[in-house]
């Protein structure tokens, strides 16, 4: 007999758009500012948590997890971290183990910033260090040194920090096998909890794709990206970090709340400039899912007095719920939940892909549970195709 289908956990992803300056491969959101208008945004971020909390009035879930990506966080003055938890705490309630994540630059990680994050209830730092190595920083154009780099992990360490994540970028052009291997054994001896590791992908209309059209500098090879995500496995999982998802590893215990909230498809309220939200709702045994997207310019200055005119809504079909679910929750080791696939798609996926299914296990690249599909490790390596296969087009 099917159980009727709950809510997901609710999260909560605040933007920060403000960065020291623009890294050449980089396509978030953010913007650099002589002056940070940081009053004006924590005016205007306090106004859209307001303005969701009234929407959700009917709504009693607590705060599973926060996060402050960005853009850079840290460029924040602690004190602006400080007075916006506070207002979430007078919004909302807080799971007992809610993860609160702050994503901090190298070079604006400082001592007295780390212990005004740690006052304020933030209890996972994440550094983008992208890499352990001076000249492929140069190459990515970081406004860190690695020097700046081991100092903000050793400051965070030494300031209370346990749960802490390093961000890698790998598959750079240029970037060998050897020295990728080099990087990941300087990572390792940080004794990071989470690595993030992420291949470069260079996204359009950014200098680096620029640089690539005048063919000033080459991507690597399918093969030579592979080798380096296969060596990231192996030696992350040798070394004790298991691969929880397709670029995350962690030390047991220590898997990204928030992330996997965004995997297994669970609601989150985003709020900051280009934020994106996901909202569930139970209708007939099934759940309909409404998506929001932030507008990116004009944010501060076009803000309304009640919030509300900061995204657009959205309710999605059940094929791209379904999609996205499937999308999601391939990358996540476990797999994808087969009922919240049904919930969301109004049929198990085993029963609408039967020929697909069968012959993606046949061939090794799939597993099915009664409860998970899951793509095995030959399967993760060829995941793009493997989904392909699955996904429901009309
Ligand atoms: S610091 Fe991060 S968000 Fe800012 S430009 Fe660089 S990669 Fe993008």
């Amino acid at each position: 007999m099917s159980t009727a289908p709950k809510l997901p956990p609710l999260s909560l992803y605040i933007h920060v758009p403000f960065c020291v300056k623009k890294c050449p491969y980089c396509d978030f959101h953010s913007t650099v500012e002589k002056q940070i208008p940081e009053d004006g945004y924590l005016a205007t971020i306090k106004n859209e948590l307001v303005h969701w909390r009234h929407k959700l009035c009917n709504d009693n879930r607590p705060l599973h997890s926060i996060f402050f990506g960005g853009g850079t966080p840290s460029i924040l003055t602690g004190e602006t971290i400080i007075q916006l938890l506070k207002e979430i705490r007078q919004l909302w309630q807080l799971t007992p183990q809610c993860e609160i994540t702050l994503e901090s630059n190298p070079e604006s990680c400082h001592p007295q910033k780390i212990e005004q994050w740690l006052l304020a209830g933030v209890n996972r730092l994440s550094i983008g260090i992208q890499a352990f190595n001076q000249q492929r920083l140069d190459n990515l154009g970081r406004p860190h040194s690695l020097v700046e780099a081991s100092k903000a992990i050793e400051y965070s360490q030494q300031g209370g920090f346990s749960n802490l994540n390093l961000d890698l970028i790998f598959a750079t052009p240029s970037q060998t096998t050897a020295g990728w291997q080099d990087e990941l054994a300087q990572a390792m001896s940080c004794q990071p909890k989470h690595l993030s590791c992420y291949s470069l992908t260079i996204e359009k209309e950014t200098p680096f794709a620029t640089l690539q059209q005048q063919g000033k500098i080459t991507e690597l090879s399918e093969d030579e990206q592979l080798e380096l995500f296969t060596t990231t496995r192996q030696i992350l999982e040798s070394g004790g970090w298991h691969g929880y998802e397709i670029s995350n590893f962690a030390k047991p215990g220590w898997e990204c709340q928030h992330n996997i909230n965004y995997w297994q498809s669970s609601d989150y309220i985003g709020v900051g400039p280009s934020a994106h939200g996901r909202l569930s709702q139970i209708d007939n045994n099934m759940i309909t899912v409404a998506r929001y997207v932030n507008r990116t310019r004009d944010y501060l200055e076009k803000q309304s007095s009640d919030g509300s005119s900061f995204s657009e809504e959205r309710i999605c079909s059940k094929r791209e719920s379904g999609n996205d679910c499937l999308i999601m929750g391939l990358r996540l080791n476990e797999g994808m939940s087969r009922k919240t696939y049904r919930y969301l798609r109004g049929i198990d996926l085993v029963e609408q892909q039967p020929k697909a299914i069968n012959e993606l296990q046949k061939a090794g690249l799939l597993t099915v549970t009664k409860e998970k599909i899951a793509l095995t490790n030959k399967g993760l390596l060829l995941s793009d195709g493997v989904i392909e296969k699955l996904i429901w087009v009309d």
